[in-house]
């Protein structure tokens, strides 16, 4: 898949998710620059509305379907998770704050892998 296809692929999912006012920017890595054991990974600043999407080099098209998906997911999942996170600050302690956010991470990583595959699916 080229760089642009890959692109197109991922402002494809941003519409279909609904995630218009965030801005993606693609970037195609080598897996070293990737967190241990990850073939893609996302930063996404809620702030400034903006996802930074990390794949690794040589994938299949539909690997990188997949991954583009499950990205997205996380993107959408953002405004949820950091406004929960933001609704504790000060109220919880920090470990405890650290120990929730954890156990979010976990969920939503949990939910993003059920509704890829649910998409990959309805998508063949
Ligand atoms: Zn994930």
């Amino acid at each position: 898949m080229t760089n642009r296809t890959l692109s197109q692929l991922v402002t494809y999912w941003r519409n279909l998710l609904q995630l218009h006012d965030w801005n993606f920017l693609v970037k195609v890595v080598s897996e070293d620059e990737l967190p241990e054991g990850a073939e893609t990974c996302c930063s996404a600043q809620l702030d400034a509305k903006t996802a930074t999407l990390f794949f690794g080099a040589n994938h299949d098209d539909e690997a990188r379907k997949a991954q583009v998906i499950h990205e997205c997911l996380h993107v959408a999942c953002t405004d949820l998770r950091e406004s929960l996170l933001r609704s504790t600050r000060g109220y919880l302690p920090h470990g405890v704050r650290n120990t929730l956010k954890c156990e979010l991470l976990h969920q939503e990583e949990m939910l993003v892998l059920r509704l890829e595959r649910a998409f990959m699916e309805v998508t063949q």
